[in-house]
């Protein structure tokens, strides 16, 4: 148990300079958790809903009740919530091929979307084989501007180029692997506004770590889709796969038709026996969410104060879990990332290396000392290796094991330095 003094006097520093940003993100918690809790009432959430179904899944109103809690919860009119999705990638894949035809453009507003979609859209390093592009869809995009706020301009000449053309306005909500800051739910709404004041295109939004995070999620400010996955956010560190969608009823309803089949949609699936995890994570989500929150704006002052450039700052508003360190080498990100490892609760001896990951452009390295394999809610950090070598840190299931694991990194970086 041997931290050194400089890293505790910091960490004690830490928690008296950041009272007022935890007590706000427990606010936030207390918020999401009752609109939950009364979401469960609504819906007569019971035992009998846990024990699941098989074969074609007919008639499962735990199934059924999930969907329509989600969908109340994030304030859309329909929505799904299935384990069976492999990852946020599948959910966003399904979104895309459920609202797009061919000779559609698919437009992003907020830069390239994260580095999994490449392939999706066709325009990753694979040849596009069953790519939006091999069904003759068109992606086109639009960068944010050099301080990262959105170019509103560039998006309303992108829509008069195209036109009609546009079927889906694709935003990302979260800063993946990119140098820019996350957008709130509100300031999604005002982009949301924004295109609908000029043309009738789905406007999407990759969710991913976004969940909980403010009071509420980009479908209450008019967003026809959100979509994210169950081993981030909305899981609680429960869920143990999976991935939702939310939006309107008519988006929601077209993407159920690449979920199951057309003619199919949400009506089949047998859950087996996984809804009480879906259930008891979206339960916890709110509370854990608020948990990693508060581990990285520990993060933040912690790696702030021993001289790095941090992103957001510990006193900033926070609309997603990540936390970006900037290391400006490999080493530094390395150390970092191995830090990450040995204050895991799971695989705490091993030494992560940098590999080529399937789905991502550059070596990433990884730590994910986590229960569930990949969880991201779960303490996890990771890095492309290309400059500035950025550390993407998140999650904490309990902010004291997140606290741990910070302290464990920034003494195996300082032994490094
Ligand atoms: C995690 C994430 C995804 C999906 O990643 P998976 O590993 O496929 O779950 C997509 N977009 C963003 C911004 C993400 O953070």
């Amino acid at each position: 148990m041997g931290f050194s003094q400089q890293i505790l006097d910091i960490a004690a520093q830490a928690e008296k300079e950041l009272a007022p940003a935890f007590a706000e993100f427990d606010r936030i918690a207390q918020v999401n958790t009752q609109r939950v809790l009364e979401s469960f009432r609504e819906h007569r959430v019971s035992d009998s809903m846990f024990g699941g179904t098989t074969g074609y899944g007919y008639g499962d109103f735990g199934r059924d009740a999930m969907d329509a809690i989600y969908a109340d919860v994030f304030g859309a009119q329909a929505g799904f919530v299935r384990y069976g999705m492999v990852s946020g990638t599948h959910a966003i894949s399904t979104v895309l091929f459920g609202l797009l035809r061919p000779n559609d453009i698919m437009l992003a507003v907020t830069g390239k979307p994260y580095d999994t979609l490449f392939e999706v859209i066709g325009e990753g390093k694979g040849n596009g084989d069953g790519s939006l592009a091999d069904f003759g869809i068109t992606y086109d995009d639009v960068a944010l501007l050099p301080d990262g706020g959105i170019d509103f301009d560039g998006i309303a000449k992108k829509l008069e180029e195209h036109g009609a053309r546009v079927k889906v306005v694709f935003i990302q909500r979260s800063k993946g692997y990119a140098n820019r800051p996350t957008l709130s739910a509100k300031e999604i709404g005002e982009i949301v506004s924004f295109v609908k004041a000029r043309c009738g295109a789905y406007v999407v939004v990759d969710n991913c770590y976004g969940e909980f995070c403010d009071e509420a999620e980009p479908t209450a400010y008019g967003a026809d889709i959100i979509v994210g996955s169950l081993i981030k956010n909305p899981g609680g560190g429960i869920a143990q796969m999976g991935g939702y969608v939310c939006g309107t009823k008519r988006a929601v309803e077209l993407v159920s038709y690449r979920l199951t089949t057309v003619g199919i949609g949400t009506e089949c699936g047998a859950t087996l026996g996984q809804t009480r995890e879906i259930c008891k994570g979206f339960f916890f989500a709110p509370h854990v969410v608020a948990q990693a929150k508060k581990t990285a704006a520990f993060a933040s002052y912690m790696f702030e104060k021993l001289g790095f450039a941090v992103e957001p700052k510990y006193n900033e508003a926070r609309h997603d879990i990540i936390q970006t360190v900037q290391f400006g080498n490999p080493e530094g990100l390395c150390a970092f990332c191995r830090g990450i490892q040995k204050g895991s609760p799971v695989d705490s001896f091993v030494v992560p290396e940098p590999w080529g990951m399937p789905g991502y452009a550059d070596e990433v390295i990884m730590a994910a000392g986590t229960f569930t394999q990949g969880s991201s809610i779960e303490i996890s950090a990771d890095g492309p290796l290309r400059p500035p070598y950025t550390a993407y840190f998140q999650g904490g299931l309990t902010y004291e094991s997140g606290k741990y694991a910070i302290m464990t990194a920034a003494e195996s970086l300082l032994g490094e330095m």
